[in-house]
């Protein structure tokens, strides 16, 4: 058997095991220490834009402490997006509140703002949104954003997977009121696991800090006025993180070749389309996906199953949520009364190998299997 070629696994250099030694001979091996200040700071000093940064143990525990610190509680209507990794939504869940999933557009697959608009009609109290930036693509954020300030209703951007991917000039994760980021196992970065909640607004931040070192007051004996969650990144993770800032431009540089790679590869196949994105973002190209024309006789299926037949990973589109068994109650929107955009890309559509540990023979090889099946 042929050596697995992976969807997109972690990415490792040198700089990181420095950073963990650091910690093990100062002993900081907690939830704390020079590491986590180090990668908050190399976060802040990436994004620009004065953010603010806490590191957490997980994206999805900033999701969760984005929705409390944003008010968000038992009963509330939040909007999330539909075409998009459980993580985003669940932790509506987590709260008591009840997600209101909003279909996609077709130009970033991400949440379309006119379904968004349709949903604040029929839902006025709703108390928040979330939006993730699908496979790096940034959403039509300004305009989210725009809808979310007229109602006077939190944006938060789930930039899990659009971490060095730029709208409009900006980078993902400080257009919304709180931005969430992910370093799990298959990011553009990763640190095992961990994320970051990031916002302008510092005091959002500090309490990102507060509740997830289990919400202690300042005082001498263990006081508490409110509940707290044990979410900090530890310093070991950190130092990971630390070391993995280093070649955060390079990674996405990579992934880009490996999209213009397929692009040029693929471009005479009329019935392959790759993920679509706004002429003015800049992508961080994360995973580069395509769907198939309904009208061809090939299915993303048929794709799938030749590569896995190579060993080679390939993944479906996020299966949308208002389709998942656990969330079949929930509300969902969509702009017109056709057929939900969301579902019609995960029917069409599949995830490609996009590892930057490829080599040039491995694309060459994953192209030819795919070449092969379209017949050319
Ligand atoms: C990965 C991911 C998350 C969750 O992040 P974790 O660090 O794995 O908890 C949330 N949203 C999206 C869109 C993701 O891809």
């Amino acid at each position: 058997m042929k050596e697995r070629i992976f969807l997109s696994s972690p990415t490792m250099h040198d700089g990181e095991m420095k950073f963990i030694q650091e910690a093990f001979d100062t002993n900081w091996v907690a939830p704390l220490g020079k590491n986590v200040d180090g990668f908050e700071e190399d976060m802040q000093a990436f994004l620009g834009e004065n953010m603010h940064a806490a590191a957490l143990s997980a994206g999805t525990a900033a999701i969760h402490l984005a929705l409390i610190i944003e008010g968000v509680g038992r009963d509330d209507i939040v909007f999330g997006s539909d075409l998009t990794f459980a993580a985003t939504v669940n932790p509506i869940t987590y709260l008591g509140a009840k997600p209101v999933f909003i279909d996609s557009e077709r130009e970033t697959w991400n949440m379309d703002p006119k379904a968004l608009r349709k949903a604040f009609d029929i839902y006025p109290d709703a108390k928040a949104v979330i939006s993730a930036n699908l496979y790096g693509t940034p959403a039509k954020l300004d305009e989210l954003k725009a809808i979310c300030d007229e109602k006077g209703v939190p944006f938060i951007e789930d930039a899990a997977e659009s971490l060095g991917s730029k709208y409009k000039g900006r980078q993902t994760g400080c257009i919304g009121d709180i931005g969430i980021l992910s370093f799990n196992g298959n990011k553009i970065i990763t640190t095992s696991g961990g994320g970051m909640l990031v916002s302008k607004d510092e005091e959002k931040v500090k309490k990102a800090r507060f509740l997830s070192t289990q919400a202690r007051e300042k005082a001498r004996h263990y006081e508490h006025k409110e509940i707290g969650f044990n979410y900090r990144m530890s310093n070991i993770v950190a130092g990971i993180g630390r070391g993995q800032m280093q070649y955060l431009d390079e990674h996405i540089r990579l992934k880009r070749n490996i999209r213009k790679r397929y692009e040029e590869a693929l471009v005479d196949i009329p019935e392959i389309s790759f993920n679509p994105y706004l002429s003015d973002s800049e992508p961080n190209c994360w995973l580069t996906c395509i769907t198939i024309d309904r009208s061809c006789p090939v299915k993303p299926l048929d794709v799938m199953e030749a590569l896995e037949k190579e060993n080679i990973e390939t993944r479906p589109i996020w299966k949308p949520m208002h389709m998942q068994p656990v969330y079949a109650s929930a509300g969902f929107v969509k702009a017109e009364e056709k057929a939900s955009v969301g579902e019609e890309v995960f029917e069409t559509g599949l995830c490609l190998p996009s590892d930057i540990k490829n080599t040039d023979e491995d694309m060459d090889r994953i192209i030819g299997l795919i070449r092969r099946v379209f017949g050319r």
